[in-house]
């Protein structure tokens, strides 16, 4: 049976709580853990304060199996992590030969003699393990305390890392079963709050729901769901399950392992041998760039136009002038005439039309900003879709691409079907 191992993290130092470090160690940290089946309970950021660091380093030995402290082990007065170690476990401090030794000889390394105060990062918590720092002066070290082993390596990212990797994710494996769980991850385009309830009461035949968890990870290019789970789930439990979440999303669903919307559509053309070229009035040209920024674009994308005035949509696209005057730039049949006429003039298999309001100002009766008009235009006729996005200028740019992304994708992938029984993906991406 796998152990159920738990973790703390601790992220010390001033710089930190006033905001001028961004605290990255703990990011990596808590990554690396997950991916060795270690489960973090809790991530903590306190300021070089020896009483607070004393009671913070004692409850997270009382909380977890194993607590990783990172910072607080330079030379100056402020960093207090032996002391407050020492004072957590009720040892006492005393120089370590061996640590003044580490510190010694990376001063020789530098060609530097060694300060009076580099003695201090020898100053260490009696019975530690001293653990080497190959990429800087302080050393780190490892206490047992309340049945919890506590790792403490410096601050800075490329000392810390190199430590955990080489030092303490041995020393863990050593005195823990571990077994890495299974990660399934699944990318889609649809809001938290509607995932959320989407995968709610998740029954599978013999799946346990205490070997599942499920996570989310949002970003403006869509989001992903990320399935945790036991390495004992049999792999039939588990395609069971990831189809049941497929069919609960439908088709907001990028794919398993796919989380790049724009990706997927590439490789779904690529894959058809098919082109695509794309008009864009208020994104523009943000698609165009999102697609040509994937290796291996040239197989598909043909060009990109970025038409912003109405003359220029004539111009380019045969937009028709009465239209333009009828429904106004924003409107359905503008972006259908956009998309049918990137296409033909581009002579491409795909082609997609944008036209919208970014705001902040620009909003006309019916048309708040936010408004967008989509069309993808392909062998099988025009699909067109109306949207209206939520946040500013930025934001509503990068929903329109991936809402469009997400519509060219199920376009491509019902191309048989006939256009119009595409279904919509549900919520705002
Ligand atoms: P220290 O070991 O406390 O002397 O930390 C030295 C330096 O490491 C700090 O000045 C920061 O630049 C960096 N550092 C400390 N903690 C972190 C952290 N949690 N994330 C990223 N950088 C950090
Ligand atoms: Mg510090």
């Amino acid at each position: 049976m796998p152990e159920q191992v738990t973790a703390v993290l601790l992220s010390q130092g001033d710089e930190l709580t006033c905001g001028q470090t961004l605290d990255t160690n703990s990011s990596r940290l808590a990554a690396w853990l997950w991916g060795m089946g270690v489960t973090v309970r809790r991530i903590i950021t306190a300021p070089d304060h020896r009483d607070d660091l004393t009671a913070i380093i004692d409850a997270a030995a009382g909380l977890a199996d194993v607590v990783i402290g990172t910072g607080g082990l330079g030379p100056t007065r402020d960093d207090l992590t032996a002391e407050a170690a020492a004072a957590a476990s009720g040892v006492d401090l005393a120089l370590r030969p061996d640590a003044l030794a580490q510190v010694q000889s990376r001063f020789d390394a530098m060609g530097r003699s060694m300060a009076d105060t580099n003695r201090k990062q020898a100053i260490l918590p009696v019975g530690c393990t001293v653990l080497e720092n190959p990429n800087g002066t302080a050393p780190g070290f490892a206490i047992n305390h309340r049945d919890c082993r506590l790792y403490f390596l410096p601050g800075p990212p490329h000392e810390m890392g190199p430590m955990f990797e080489a030092l303490v994710a041995p020393d863990i494996l050593a005195r823990h079963h571990l077994t890495p769980p299974i990660l399934v991850r699944i990318g889609v385009v649809m809001s938290e709050s509607v995932l959320e309830k989407k995968l709610q009461g998740l029954d599978i035949p013999g799946l346990d729901t205490g070997a599942l968890s499920v996570g989310f990870r949002a970003s403006l290019t869509g989001n992903e769901v990320k399935l945790r789970l036991d390495p004992g789930v049999p792999a039939p439990v588990r395609e069971a399950l990831v189809s049941e979440i497929i069919d609960r999303l439908g088709s907001a669903v990028v794919g398993v392992g796919e989380i790049d919307s724009a990706a997927a559509l590439g490789s779904r053309l690529a894959a058809r041998g098919e082109t695509l070229a794309v008009a864009e009035s208020c994104t523009g040209g943000a698609l165009a760039a999102r697609l040509v920024a994937l290796p291996g674009a040239s197989r598909y994308f043909l060009e990109g136009a970025t038409l912003y005035a109405n003359a220029a949509k004539v111009r380019v696209c045969g937009v028709s002038p009465t239209d333009l005057e009828a429904h106004g730039a924003v409107s359905e049949v503008v972006a259908r005439a956009l998309a049918e006429g990137i296409r033909r003039t581009a002579g491409a298999d795909w082609g997609i039309g944008i036209t919208g309001i970014t705001g902040p100002g620009g909003e006309r009766p019916g048309k708040p900003v936010g408004t967008v008009h989509i069309a993808i235009a392909g062998p099988d006729g025009v699909t067109h879709r109306h949207r209206v996005h939520y946040g500013d200028r930025v934001r509503v740019i990068q929903r329109t691409v991936t809402a469009t992304l997400m519509l060219a994708l199920q376009r491509v992938r019902s191309a048989s079907a006939s256009p119009d029984s595409v279904e919509s993906a549900p919520g705002q991406p």
